[in-house]
C-alpha cells in the first residue's frame, strides 16, 4: 500500500509537473477499492468536472460495497449461500462479473481463478491488516487442491447463482479494479468528457488526449515506487500492472505474495511484475494476473488465448521480456539488468 501511493504521487507528479502550463486539466482523488483512484480530466469546465467526479465516487463506493470478498455485501452473501449448497438471487453487477470472471478462467487455461477466495483467505489475503506468521500447513493447501473450486462450477439462471462445489469462493480482487475503471471511463463519457485518465494505483484507462499532444503515462518501477517506464498513448488504451511486491509478508526470510498460482496453491514464482497494455481495462487487469502466474517463458502462450499483444515481464532477476509490438511503445527510465524482446505465441 505503501508502494502504491508513492507511484501514484510520483505519477501525479509527473503529470502536474506538465500541468502547470496547462490549465485546463482538472485533476482529483478518490479512495475506493483500498487504492488512491486518481482522475484527470482535460478541457472540462470546474463544476462539469466536479460532479462527474463526484458520480464516480457515488459509484465507488457502492461498488466496494457490493463487490467486496470479505467485508459483508452482496459478494460475501453469495459465497456463504455456495459454502451451504444453496441457491441465492443476487445482483445483475455480481452476475456480469461472474461471467466476466468465468470467460478469463477459460481463456487462462485455469491460471486466472476467481474462485480462489479460500485459498487467499487460508494465505491472509482477506482481512485489512497484513498477514503475519507462519504459511499456511501444506495439508490445508493440498486440501484446496483436492476440492479443486472453479468459477466455471458456477450455475446462473437469470440472477439465481449456485455451485455444484461448496468451496467456491468467489474473489473478484485479480479484476475488478480493471472492470470498475472501464465504468468511470464510461459514466465519464456519458457526460461528454472525452479528454482523460482514470488511474486507480497506477493501473489506468485513457481517452483522447492532453490538447495537442497525447498523454504520457507511466509504469511504475517493481518496489520502488518509482518510474520504470514511460508509455506515450497515441489512442485509448489500458495499461494494468501485476506486482509480486503490491501485498505480501515475510516470515523466516522468505516472501509470501498475493498472486497465488491456482496448480500449487502457493505464490507464483520466478516474476515480479507484468505491466500489459490494451483495450480493454477488465481483460487487461484478469491479464496481467494470469501472465504473472504463467511466469516468464510460459507467458506468452496465455496472453495469445487472451488476446493480448502489448507485455512487459520482469522477472525475478531483472530481466525485462518484452513483445516488440510494446518495445516500440515503451520508453525506459530505468534500464532493467536485460531486456529481451520475445514474439508472442502464434
Ligand atoms: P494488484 O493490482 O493489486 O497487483 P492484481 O490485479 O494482480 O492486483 O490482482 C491480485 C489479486 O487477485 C489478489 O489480491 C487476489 O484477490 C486475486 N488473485 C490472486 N491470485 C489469483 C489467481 N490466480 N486468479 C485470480 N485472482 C487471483
Ligand atoms: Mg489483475
Amino acid at each position: 500500500m505503501i508502494h502504491r501511493l508513492v507511484s501514484l504521487l510520483i505519477l501525479g507528479l509527473l503529470l502536474s509537473g506538465c500541468e502547470q502550463a496547462a490549465p485546463k486539466v482538472y485533476q482529483q482523488q478518490l479512495f475506493a477499492f483500498g487504492t488512491l483512484v486518481e482522475i484527470t480530466l482535460y478541457g472540462v469546465g470546474e463544476d462539469q468536472a466536479r460532479q462527474a467526479v463526484q458520480a464516480v465516487d457515488a459509484m465507488y463506493q457502492q461498488q466496494h460495497r457490493d463487490w467486496h470478498a470479505w467485508q459483508h455485501g452482496l459478494l460475501t452473501d453469495l459465497n456463504q449461500a455456495i459454502a451451504a449448497g444453496k441457491t441465492i438471487r443476487t445482483d445483475p453487477s455480481i452476475i456480469r462479473l461472474i461471467r466476466l470472471g468465468q470467460g478469463f478462467e477459460r481463456s487462462s487455461g485455469g491460471l486466472f481463478n476467481p474462485a480462489i477466495g479460500h485459498l487467499l483467505k487460508l494465505w491472509g489475503f482477506q482481512q485489512d491488516t497484513p498477514p503475519q506468521g507462519p504459511p499456511p500447513p501444506a495439508a490445508e493447501i493440498r486440501h484446496w487442491l483436492d476440492t479443486a473450486p472453479g468459477s466455471l462450477q458456477v450455475q446462473i439462471h437469470g440472477q439465481e447463482v449456485s455451485s455444484e462445489n461448496p468451496a467456491v469462493r468467489l474473489d473478484f480482487g485479480g479484476f475488478a479494479k480493471g472492470y470498475a475503471v472501464g465504468k468511470a471511463v464510461e459514466l465519464l463519457r456519458s457526460r461528454g468528457i472525452d479528454n482523460l485518465i482514470v488511474n486507480a494505483g497506477g493501473d489506468l484507462c485513457v481517452r483522447g488526449r492532453h490538447g495537442d499532444r497525447p498523454w504520457r503515462v507511466g509504469i511504475r518501477q517493481p518496489g520502488t515506487g518509482g518510474l520504470l517506464a514511460s508509455v506515450e498513448m497515441e489512442n485509448s488504451g489500458c495499461i494494468f500492472t501485476s506486482g509480486s511486491y503490491e501485498r505480501y509478508y515475510d516470515y523466516e526470510g522468505r516472501r509470501y505474495h498475493h498472486i497465488l498460482d491456482p496448480r500449487s496453491g502457493y505464490p507464483a514464482t520466478g516474476t515480479v511484475s507484468v505491466t500489459v497494455l490494451t483495450e480493454d481495462p477488465t481483460r487487461a487487469d484478469a491479464a496481467a494476473t494470469a501472465l504473472f502466474v504463467a511466469g516468464p517463458g510460459e507467458w506468452q502462450a496465455v496472453a495469445s488465448r487472451m488476446g493480448i499483444q502489448d507485455v512487459l515481464l520482469i522477472d525475478d532477476h531483472d530481466v525485462a521480456q518484452l513483445t516488440a509490438s510494446f518495445a516500440t511503445r515503451v520508453h525506459f527510465e530505468q534500464p532493467p539488468a536485460a531486456i529481451e524482446i520475445v514474439q508472442p505465441a502464434p
